[in-house]
């Protein structure tokens, strides 16, 4: 068995571009992790037929890949425009209405039915991430009557953004919870949740899985002002964080997104939480087949900032080189974590959440057990840490640490595998009547599989003494 080159998990969108049997196998061979499925777009039965396809690729590969459904949410788009396509011009007049009208270039229906209650005279509405925008002048029953500030082509269900406005709606719809029994039906247990403004939408979700008799895992994504402002009780009550800058750069400031972005990838570090940094990396391969260099430096800085995760959205989904694409994001992380490990790259995020993590936190036994776990690959040549985990967190307090070495993680839940897939160099082993939790078995069958040899050290963490099934309160320190 081989590990993969890539310690940063890539998440792929998939779509059109990617659903059939031998794309998803390149994908799969060329280092996706994490299978990314949009629930804003397509049936149940494409979707299930996804699961199917991804599951079956996954293992001819023999890759362990994990499936993320993403809960669209309110999304507020406009509806239908004639032709599907009109010309907004500076300086024009433009009515939104809420009544079902097919649009035209002075009138455009829009699917949000609280939208003249949302807004007031001078409130900017964003048109199509921000490239359209309109002034609001007056609002009469269901219409809102604009002026554009800025033009352009505009098409029809181009998304719509109220930055900064108070929005009357709940995040998580009915056909959100569908979708999650949906994804319970078919194995599915990790759930993206969009437009999240605060903890209480994630735990809606959870109680709903839970009163069905099912753990899930909610990857909460950072798309609104409010969801910023309440960003550590999010990270309290959600499993994970993605850094959606599709819409968060339209809601927020663009030039404020990047300062963001590092400083809500240190906060996750720190709790443990992965991160997925997400939209736009490598854009511009949707159509080419080399990125920008601009796109290069955000790919290689978002893992300087610690991420864990990385993400293709349309670059896999309707793009034309999917298989190039994830290559070209696994060998930009193999260099950077490469140039990151051996010193010529100063480890900002990395290697100053130990300090963090012991200043911010009333540390547990299992942190402690962590951190030294840490410690002592940074003044020892280890090759693996080992660790057996019921719940996936002491792989998790591990990981996000970056340590040079791959965190091997053997838990006898699939689920706890499948999550455990989403964090930084995490190589997650599901255990078996043949792999066990005992040490010896687990380095026996290590050099079984050629991953161990004769003279290697390796850290092993255990819970040997404490009465308590969460507690790591041991670390073993072997060369074979
Ligand atoms: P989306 O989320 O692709 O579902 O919109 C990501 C983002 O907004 O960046
Ligand atoms: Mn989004």
């Amino acid at each position: 068995m081989k590990l993969p080159s890539h310690k940063t998990k890539i998440v792929c969108t998939i779509g059109p571009a990617s659903s059939s049997l031998s794309k998803l196998e390149g994908m799969i061979e060329s280092g996706m992790n994490v299978a990314r499925l949009n629930g804003s777009h397509g049936e149940f039965k494409e979707h299930a037929q996804n699961i199917r396809n991804i599951r079956a690729a996954a293992s001819k590969i023999q890759r362990m890949v994990s499936i993320l459904i993403d809960l669209p949410g309110v999304k507020m788009r406009i509806g239908i425009l004639r032709n599907n396509s009109v010309m907004l011009k500076k300086g024009g007049d433009v009515v939104l209405t809420t009544r079902n009208v097919l649009g035209t270039q002075e009138l455009i229906p829009v699917e949000y039915k609280e939208l003249p209650k949302s807004v007031s005279k001078g409130t900017i509405i964003f048109l199509n991430d921000g490239f359209i925008q309109l002034k609001v002048e007056k609002i009469s029953g269901r219409n809102v009557f604009c002026k554009v500030l800025i033009g352009g082509k505009l098409t029809t269900h181009k998304g719509l953004n109220l930055p900064g406005v108070k929005l009357n709606i709940n995040p998580i719809t009915d056909k959100d919870l569908k979708i999650v029994d949906f994804g319970l039906k078919h194995g599915v247990n990790v759930f993206g949740l969009s437009f999240v403004e605060g903890p209480k939408d994630i735990i809606k979700v959870r109680e709903f899985a839970q009163r069905r008799g099912h753990h899930v895992y909610l990857v909460a994504k950072i798309e609104r002002g409010a969801a910023i402002e309440n960003f550590d009780e999010i990270l309290k009550a959600a499993d994970a964080v993605m850094i959606a800058r599709g819409d968060l750069g339209v809601e927020i400031p663009i030039e404020e997104v990047p300062g963001v972005q590092k400083r809500l990838i240190q906060k996750a570090n720190i709790m443990g939480r992965p991160v997925i940094t997400a939209t736009q990396m490598l854009e511009s391969m949707t159509q080419n087949v080399r990125p920008t260099r601009a796109e290069v430096n955000d790919v290689a800085n978002a893992i300087l900032d610690g991420t864990d995760a990385i993400m293709l959205s349309q670059e896999t989904a309707i793009g034309d080189y999917p298989v190039e694409t994830v290559r070209m994001m696994a060998k930009i992380a193999v260099t950077t974590e490469r140039q990151r490990d051996e010193g010529q790259l100063s480890d900002a995020a990395g290697r100053q959440i130990s300090n963090r993590v012991i200043q911010n936190w009333g540390l547990t036994i299992t942190d402690i057990t962590a951190l030294n776990a840490f410690r002592v690959t940074q003044e020892l040549d280890v090759r693996y840490i080992l660790t057996p985990t019921t719940s996936g967190s002491t792989a998790r307090r591990i990981s996000r640490f970056k340590p040079h070495c791959w965190v091997l993680s053997f838990s006898a839940s699939a689920q706890v595998c499948d999550f455990l897939n989403f964090s930084y160099g995490v190589q997650p082993f599901f255990l078996n009547k043949k792999i066990t939790h005992d040490p010896h078995a687990i380095l026996k069958n290590l050099k079984k599989c050629h991953l161990l040899k004769k003279g290697d050290t390796v850290i092993l963490t255990e819970r040997r003494l404490s009465p308590h099934p969460g507690d790591t309160d041991s670390l073993g320190i072997v060369t074979l």
